[in-house]
């Protein structure tokens, strides 16, 4: 099982450098399954297949970094948060959200704004490639 979770993982960043941005499909129930996943969460089906995502998304909450907290490594994201997105295709997840500063945050709590559109983005780190996701331009 666990090995073929790393098969998975790696199809999945093997795609990322052609520059797909892929989730798994169920080809029993259709939930879609990002990041990938070896068997479908929402019916426990292990047959399933490779989609490329539309990478439109919405993001339902935010989540500030802690100043302390906050890794060296994500100093080149500029300004960003955390917030639960939920893609297109149905599936949830924590995921880093670029172009929110605190002010940001604000301004879309206090206008009641959430969930905001925001899309997936392949971002390139030390040697490898990984999904991020930018707030829409209004
Ligand atoms: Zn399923």
């Amino acid at each position: 099982m666990s090995i073929k979770l790393e098969k998975v993982v790696q199809t999945f960043y093997e795609n990322l450098e052609k520059g797909k941005i892929t989730a798994k499909r169920c080809t029993k129930c259709g939930a879609v399954e990002f990041p990938p996943v070896y068997a479908c969460n929402s019916c426990g089906c292990w047959d399933m297949e490779w989609i490329e995502i539309s990478g439109k998304a919405k993001m339902h909450s935010i989540v500030m970094p802690a100043a302390l907290s906050s890794k060296p490594e994500y100093k080149a994201l500029g300004k960003y948060a955390y917030g639960e997105v939920e893609i297109e295709e149905g599936a949830r997840l924590n995921a880093v959200v670029r172009g929110i500063t605190k002010k940001k945050r604000k301004e879309i709590l206090e206008k009641g704004l959430l969930p905001v559109p925001c899309h997936a983005s392949i971002y390139q780190r030390d040697g490898y490639k990984t999904v991020v996701f930018d707030l829409d331009e209004e």
